[in-house]
């Protein structure tokens, strides 16, 4: 898509350190890390979130996370984990969809926040959910 941050990186148009590839889903490193090593992984096609996703995709993203990704990460930067984060409208600044690959390190703190003043008892949250 035109404007498109992604689709230009996808297309080569704006550089990338590309650490995987393949014919549906290219994951790079986040130009703004959070962590040594914390990647985006997206699709080929441009897809805007979570609600235009579709199985077929979804599928292959969360397979190359797990067998092929989160191992080089493992095995070539020896973190201790790997946290996940998503965005969706709300909070997404590129609004072609993206996982976040953010790898953990014990000797490593990264933020990850909630907001006291607007956090409600989880009852109150539980009775209008269910
Ligand atoms: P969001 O807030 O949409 O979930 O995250 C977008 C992410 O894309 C941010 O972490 C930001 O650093 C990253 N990003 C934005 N523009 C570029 C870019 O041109 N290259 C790379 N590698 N990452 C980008
Ligand atoms: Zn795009």
């Amino acid at each position: 898509m035109e404007n498109c941050i992604f689709c230009k990186i996808i297309k080569g148009e704006i550089p990338s350190y590309t650490i995987y590839e393949d014919d549906d889903i290219k994951v790079f490193l986040d130009i703004n890390s959070k962590s040594n090593g914390h990647s985006l992984v997206i699709p080929k096609k441009h897809i805007k979130d979570i609600l235009e996703m579709d199985e077929h995709t979804f599928t292959k993203i969360l397979n190359v996370i797990q067998t092929k990704v989160y191992k080089v990460l493992k095995e070539k930067l020896n973190c201790d984990g790997l946290t996940i984060i998503q965005n969706n409208e709300y909070g997404q600044e590129v609004k072609h969809f993206h996982i976040h690959l953010i790898p953990r390190y014990k000797n490593s703190n990264i933020e990850l926040d909630y907001d006291k003043e607007t956090l409600k008892p989880i009852e109150d949250i539980y009775s209008i959910i269910k």
